[in-house]
């Protein structure tokens, strides 16, 4: 009690299932972590169950509930295994973050077919593949749910050696607003993220081995830094409640004004 006001913190996920794809490490358990702390079950996810099981481990030293599943999302059968699953320990899903994602950086005109797919298979078509296989056996019965897809600065604008990831992005892109209008009619709202350079685990080996110079990164941010993973985390929990419940098909950049001025 506050001067005669009532304070009551609530939890804005309290009792979401919710299942973050990507969740072992970087933005993927940046928001596993942060819907934990809203009160959602959640579910985390990786090519390997240990490094899953390392995240879902952290949510449960915070007193709440998480199941660690292995699945490489670039096979149908993994997806199926990953919403199955989850349907069969919570009987539905409220909340699916499409993050799982690869960086491909090579020349376009040596860029093999099979990079190409590679970048396509987890940076785009595993967001359609989780998208639909949540929706169709949950959230459209359900008549409720959220999908947050995690795209990316590059999916507007373009920097070179990235053709797969810049395609797969703005795919992204589409997929959320096609989804978005589609399946608004069930009370699906289907939303994206879309992150500038933000300081996860890989970003700053990539910066510490001279694949990305920092310097040149944050000079072309007009807010002079890069992004923090609460940063990405933070607008994931406003998306995934009821205070976003008037916005679908919608990206939003977190990228301290990257996209604003133009980028590159
Ligand atoms: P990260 O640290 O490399 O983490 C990627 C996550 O994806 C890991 O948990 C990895 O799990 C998982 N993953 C990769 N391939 C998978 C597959 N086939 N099946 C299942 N899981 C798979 O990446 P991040 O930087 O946090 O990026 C997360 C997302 O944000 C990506 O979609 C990325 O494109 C996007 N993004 C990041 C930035 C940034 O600055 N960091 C900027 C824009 C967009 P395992 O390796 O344990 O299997």
């Amino acid at each position: 009690m506050i001067d005669g006001w009532c304070v009551s913190v609530s939890e804005k996920l309290k009792d979401k299932i919710a299942i973050v794809t990507g969740s072992s490490l970087g933005i993927g358990k940046a928001i596993a972590l942060a819907f934990a702390k809203q009160g959602a079950i959640v579910v985390t996810n990786s090519r390997k169950l240990e490094r899953a099981e390392v995240t879902a481990s952290e949510i449960r030293h915070l007193g709440r509930q998480a199941h660690a599943i292995e699945a490489d999302l670039t096979k149908s059968t993994d997806v199926d295994h990953l919403i199955d699953t989850t349907i069969e320990h919570f009987g539905r899903i409220d909340i699916l973050v499409n993050n799982a994602g690869i960086a491909m950086i090579v020349p376009t005109e040596d860029l093999s077919e099979h990079d190409w797919d590679r970048a396509i298979d987890i940076d785009l078509k595993a967001t359609f593949l989780c998208s639909q296989k949540a929706a169709k056996r949950a959230m459209i019965p359900q008549r409720s749910g959220v999908i947050i897809n995690i795209s990316s600065i590059l999916a507007k604008t373009a920097l070179p050696m990235r053709a797969a990831y810049c395609a797969s992005k703005a795919g992204v892109m589409a997929l959320t607003q096609v989804m978005g209008c589609e399946w608004a009619k069930y009370r699906i709202r289907v939303v994206a993220i879309g992150p500038g350079y933000i300081l996860t685990e890989l970003v700053q080996q990539s910066i510490d081995t001279g694949v990305f110079n920092a310097e040149t990164l944050i000079d072309r941010t007009p807010m002079k830094r890069l992004g923090k993973l609460d940063e990405i985390a933070n607008l994931a929990v406003f998306l995934a409640s009821d205070d976003a419940g008037y916005i679908t098909g919608e990206i939003i950049y977190v990228d301290g004004g990257m996209t604003a001025t133009g980028g590159w």
